[in-house]
């Protein structure tokens, strides 16, 4: 009789690829996303894409297509179709009315930039300041706040919990809800769901279970975990949240920092290898600046190999870019 082989547990992990249309794709987020794929593939979980155009006033026209092209270009790859949460307004409002129903959830009339703001990822440099509770049990219905003739936004109750997020990558951090915000908004005053909101609503429809994004969100998982408790989505997900490239000042890469999108560099000539070999680089999984192809990194991946601290986009990484 032959050997019974033994498959270990056969359950199916999934991941996704959330890029946010609000810019073209750098060098920092096309790092990002790369270390996921390669840790998807590596780890055999699916993959799914989700364009995150909530933002209304950032999302820019044309700026999804060409970062799925952008990331195609580099070889990454996922489950067709790709989710938009435009189109996925209905499943966040019932979220939102779930909420209100066992009171959790209550409309709230101050300053539309708290509001506003939360349209988008929070990343490190954009912190808010605690939010002091003003609107909480001051509104008996949605339509007492809308008398107060101001726009209504929608807050999730935080009750000064601590959040434990146990990150595969960053290790164990504990957050005080209270301290880092307090109650957040959930849905912005004009009428789309907040980021925490969808991504949650999104993650948990689709079964996405394993979680790689930058560490700057890592605070927001704080977040996304207690709103997954409250509202009963289960404990399943695993995080990993990574280092990200910064500037010569020690800044998340962005615009401040000069062009350092993907385009510019495909412009001026890099190629995939190019730009990928110095994602190797940068990722502990090559000795040297040097040309390499997914398959390549793939073979060498480890993440224990990925520096802890954020990696320095250089003046000698932007010349390797350029062939020089
Ligand atoms: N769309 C978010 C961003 O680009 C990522 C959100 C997430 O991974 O949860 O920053």
């Amino acid at each position: 009789m032959p050997h019974c082989v033994i498959l270990g547990s056969m359950t199916e992990h999934l991941t996704r690829l959330a890029p946010s249309p609000t810019g073209a794709l750098h060098l920092g987020n096309a790092r990002t996303f790369v270390l996921n794929h390669l840790l998807a593939r590596q780890q055999g979980w699916r993959m799914l894409l989700r364009v995150e155009d909530l933002d209304g006033p950032r999302v820019k026209p044309g700026s999804a297509a060409d970062m799925l092209e952008e990331l195609a270009w580099l070889g990454l790859t996922w489950e067709q179709p790709a989710v938009y949460q435009s189109q996925r307004a209905h499943f966040y409002r019932q979220a939102l009315e779930a909420l209100v129903a066992k009171g959790l959830a209550y409309p709230c009339v101050c300053s539309r930039k708290d509001a506003q703001q939360a349209g988008s990822a929070p990343h490190d440099d954009e912190s808010a300041a605690a939010y002091p509770g003003t609107c909480r049990g001051r509104f008996a219905t949605a339509d007492q706040a809308a008398a107060t003739g101001r726009p209504i936004a929608w807050r999730v109750c935080t009750d000064g919990q601590t959040i434990v997020v146990d990150d595969q990558f960053a290790g164990r951090r504990e957050f005080d809800l209270g301290r880092i915000g307090g109650d957040f908004v959930i849905f912005k005053s004009d009428g789309l769901a907040a980021y925490q909101l969808a991504v949650v609503v999104d993650d948990a429809q689709a079964g996405v279970d394993r979680i790689v994004r930058g560490e700057d969100l890592l605070e927001s998982a704080a977040r996304q975990i207690h709103l997954r408790r409250l509202l009963g989505l289960g404990e399943t997900v695993r995080y990993w949240h990574l280092p990200l490239v910064v500037g010569p000042d020690g800044r998340r890469l962005a615009k401040r920092h000069g062009d350092t999108r993907l385009s510019h560099y495909r412009r001026l000539g890099a190629t995939p290898q190019q730009v990928l070999g110095l994602i190797g680089f940068w990722s502990g999984l090559l000795p040297t600046r040097q040309e390499a192809d997914l398959a390549e990194l793939l073979r060498r991946f480890d993440l224990q190999l990925l520096p802890l601290q954020p990696v320095t986009f250089l003046p000698a990484d932007e010349k390797f870019l350029m062939g020089q």
